[in-house]
C-alpha cells in the first residue's frame, strides 16, 4: 500500500490539481481503497473509518470529479451528525473544487431557514446537512432529493448514537432509490447493518488493514491535585507551556463554565463550549479557536464530539474521565498526524486507586504510559516565564533591526525619534540601566509577579510505601468528628495530628492513613490490648505497600548482613559468586572494598511520612 500514489487512484487532471494544492502527498488507505472504487462502478459502499483518516476527501475527490455539470437539481447529500462536522465536510470538499463547482449548500440546526432556503434556491450540487434540518427542508419542499445519485452517511454511528435513526429512515424515503449510498462509520454496531440491509441492497464493506498497534504520540501525564486546586495548577499549567493550545475537559457544563470563567478573570483569552450553549455561539467560539484567537477551550465531551482541530498541543483533563474509552479518545485529540501532544490529567487525591485502573487500561490501548510529575512551583513557572518573556524579546529586538524595508525604515525612524526623546530626558538624571529596568518591570512586572498565583499545599505522596490506610472501628456512632479522630490517633501514637492522613469518617468506622511504622506498632498493639477498638489494614492499595514493606524489610536484614560481609549494598543473591570473586580480588586491591563500604548508603532507612497536609 505504500507505494500507491494518487496518480494510481484513477483520478483525472483536475482533480490531481486539487489533490497537489491541498498538499496531499500520499492517499491515506482509506483513500487507497474508497476513490477507485467510487470512480469505477456502482457499487454501495460501507467504509471503516475515523474521522482523521482522510475519509473525507475518500468521498469528497470523486464527489468533485463525477460531478462536473449543472443539472438543476441536487446531485449528492452528506448527512453528519453535528453541524461542527457538517461544515467541516463542506470546507474540505469546497476545497477540492474549482470555479465554485460543485456548488455546495450546508444545512443545519441553528441557523436560520431563511439563509438556508435561499442558498438552496440558487441551485447546489451538494447538500452537506444534519438529519433533522435535512428533514425540515424536504417537509417545506425546499430541497428535493428525488434525482441525487449519492447519499453519503458520514459518521453513521455517532448518528445513530445520537438518536437520529427516524430522520435518516425518513429521508431516504424521499431519496432516489436508484441512488448510490455510501456509509462511513467509525464503528459497525448492528443498527448500523440493519440500515444497509433496509436500504443498500448489495454492499461493499472496505475497511484498511489494522496497522500492528501504532502508539500514540501523545505524551500522558499526571498531576495529583486538590479539587478546589485545580485552577491553580491549570494556570501553572498553561504559564509553563510555551504555546499553549488546548482543551480542557470538564465533567459538567457547570464545571466548564466555572472554569472558563475563573480563567478569564485571570486574563486568559478562553472559552467554554458545551450543549447549553446557543448555536450561533457555537460557531463563533469554534470559528475563534480554530484560528488560534483563542487559545484555550474548555468544553464537556458532548460538546467536544466531532470537532476535529489540528495542531492541539494540550490535552487537559480537568477530572478524571468516567471510563477508559472516553479517556482515550480525549487524549487522542493531540499527538496527532506525527505531530506530538500532551495530554495532563489531573487526579484528587483520592482517585489514586480508579487511576491505576485507567492506567493500565490506557496502557494497553495506546502502549503509552501514563506518568506522575510534580506541580511546578511558583518559583519554577515564574523562571521559566522570565526565560521565554526575555527570549520574545530578544527576538522582536533582533527582528526589529532586521526590517530594512524602505517603509518600515520609514516608520521606525519616526518612532525612534519619539521614543528616543522620551529615552533621552528619562534618562538625564539617572542610570540608563536603572531606568530601562524600570520600564521593563513596569511593562511586565504584573505577569511575573508571584502574588497572580495562588497556594497549591503539597500533598502527602501516598504510594510510596511510607504510609498505611487502617479501617478502624471507630465511627460517627461512637461521638467522633474527623478533628476527633485526628485527635485520637495523634495522641495514641504520640504523632502530629497532620500525620494522621485522609481520614474518611462513617457512622460505624473510619479509614485512616497513618505512618507506616506507626500504623504497624498500632495493629499489633490492637491485637493484645482488647481496650483498642478493632482493626485491620485497608484496601488492595495498602496490601501491597505492606507486602512491599515486608519485602524491602527482609532485603534490607539480608543486605545488612551482605554489607557486613564485605558485599556492595543492592546487589542481588544472584551476583554473590562474582562478589566472592570480588572478595578475593580485594585481598589484593585492599582498601578498595573499604571505601565503597563507608561510601554506601543502608537501604533499609526507617522512614517516617513528611507533613500531610491533606485532611478532610
Ligand atoms: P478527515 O478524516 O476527512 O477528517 O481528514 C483529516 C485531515 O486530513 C483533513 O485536514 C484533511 O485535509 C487531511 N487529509 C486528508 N487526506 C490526506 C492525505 N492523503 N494526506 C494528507 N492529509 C490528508
Amino acid at each position: 500500500m505504500e507505494n500507491i500514489s494518487f496518480e494510481d487512484l484513477c483520478l483525472d487532471e483536475a482533480t490531481l490539481k486539487a489533490v497537489e494544492k491541498k498538499g496531499f502527498e500520499t492517499p491515506s488507505p482509506i483513500q487507497i481503497l474508497a476513490i477507485p472504487r467510487l470512480l469505477n462502478g456502482d457499487a454501495n459502499l460501507i467504509a471503516k473509518a475515523r474521522t482523521g483518516t482522510g475519509k473525507t476527501a475518500a468521498f469528497g475527490l470523486p464527489l468533485v470529479q463525477k460531478i462536473r455539470e449543472d443539472k438543476g437539481f441536487t446531485q449528492a447529500l452528506i448527512l453528519t451528525p453535528t453541524r461542527e462536522l457538517c461544515l467541516q465536510v463542506c470546507k474540505e470538499i469546497q476545497s477540492f473544487s474549482s470555479d465554485n463547482f460543485p456548488r455546495m449548500a450546508a444545512v443545519y440546526g441553528g441557523q436560520s431557514m431563511g439563509e438556508q432556503i435561499r442558498a438552496l434556491k440558487k441551485g447546489v450540487e451538494i447538500v452537506v446537512g444534519t438529519p433533522g434540518r435535512v428533514k425540515d427542508h424536504i417537509e417545506r419542499g425546499t430541497l428535493k432529493l428525488e434525482n441525487i445519485s449519492y447519499f453519503i452517511l458520514d459518521e453513521a454511528d455517532e448518528m445513530l448514537d445520537m438518536g437520529f435513526i427516524e430522520d435518516i429512515e425518513e429521508i431516504f424515503g424521499h431519496a432516489n432509490p436508484e441512488s448510490r449510498v455510501l456509509l462511513f462509520s467509525a464503528t459497525m454496531p448492528p443498527q448500523i447493518l440493519k440500515i444497509a440491509s433496509e436500504f443498500m441492497g448489495e454492499y461493499e464493506i472496505i475497511e484498511e488493514e489494522k496497522r500492528p498497534e501504532e502508539p500514540l504520540l501523545t505524551e500522558q501525564r499526571y498531576w495529583v491535585v486538590r479539587e478546589n486546586e485545580k485552577i491553580e495548577a491549570l494556570v501553572r499549567l498553561i504559564d509553563i507551556s510555551p504555546d499553549f493550545y488546548g482543551l480542557v475537559f470538564t465533567q459538567t457544563k457547570v464545571d466548564a463554565d466555572s472554569v472558563c470563567k475563573q480563567l478569564d478573570e485571570k486574563g486568559y483569552e478562553v472559552a467554554a463550549l458545551h450543549g447549553d450553549i446557543p448555536q450561533n455561539q457555537r460557531e463563533k467560539i469554534l470559528y475563534r479557536f480554530r484560528n488560534k484567537k483563542t487559545r484555550i477551550l474548555v468544553a464537556t465531551d458532548v460538546a467536544a464530539r466531532g470537532i476535529d482541530i489540528e495542531g492541539l498541543t494540550h490535552v487537559v483533563n480537568y477530572a478524571l474521565p468516567f471510563d477508559v474509552p472516553t479517556y482515550v479518545h480525549r487524549i487522542g485529540r493531540t499527538g496527532r498526524a506525527g505531530a506530538k501532544g500532551l495530554a495532563f490529567t489531573f487526579v484528587r487525591p483520592e482517585e489514586r486507586r480508579k487511576l491505576e485502573f485507567i492506567k493500565q487500561a490506557a496502557f494497553k490501548s495506546t502502549k503509552g504510559k501514563l506518568t506522575e510529575e510534580q506541580i511546578p512551583s511558583v518559583n519554577e513557572v515564574l523562571k521559566i516565564k522570565e526565560k521565554k518573556l526575555f527570549e520574545q524579546m530578544q527576538n522582536q529586538l533582533s527582528l526589529l533591526n532586521e526590517d530594512l524595508s524602505d517603509e518600515s525604515e520609514n516608520q521606525k525612524s519616526k518612532e525612534n525619534s519619539t521614543f528616543e526623546k522620551m529615552a533621552q530626558i528619562l534618562c538625564e538624571e539617572r542610570n540608563p540601566m536603572e531606568v530601562l529596568s524600570e520600564v521593563l518591570a513596569l511593562s511586565y512586572g504584573k505577569s511575573l509577579d508571584p502574588s497572580r498565583y495562588g497556594e497549591i499545599t503539597p500533598l502527602k505522596v501516598f504510594n510510596q510505601g511510607r504510609q498505611i490506610r487502617l479501617y478502624v472501628q471507630l465511627g460517627r456512632k461512637d461521638g467522633y468528628s474527623p478533628k476527633d479522630i485526628a485527635n485520637y490517633f495523634s495522641k495514641l501514637l504520640k504523632i502530629p495530628q497532620r500525620m494522621v492522613d485522609r481520614i474518611d469518617l462513617s457512622e460505624k468506622f473510619v479509614l485512616v492513613s497513618l505512618p507506616y511504622q506507626a500504623g504497624m506498632d498500632l495493629l499489633a498493639r490492637a491485637k493484645k490490648d482488647k481496650s483498642l477498638p478493632s482493626m485491620h489494614i485497608d484496601s488492595k492499595e495498602s496490601q501491597a505497600i505492606y507486602k512491599s514493606e515486608k519485602e524491602r524489610s527482609r532485603r534490607g536484614r539480608f543486605e545488612d548482613s551482605s554489607r557486613r560481609s564485605g558485599r556492595k549494598s543492592g546487589d542481588s543473591y544472584k551476583d554473590g559468586r562474582k562478589s566472592k570473586r570480588e572478595k578475593s580480588e580485594g585481598k589484593k586491591k585492599s582498601g578498595f572494598t573499604g571505601k565503597r563500604e563507608s561510601g554506601s548508603k543502608p537501604i533499609h532507612t526507617s522512614k517516617t511520612s513528611n507533613a500531610s497536609l491533606y485532611k478532610k
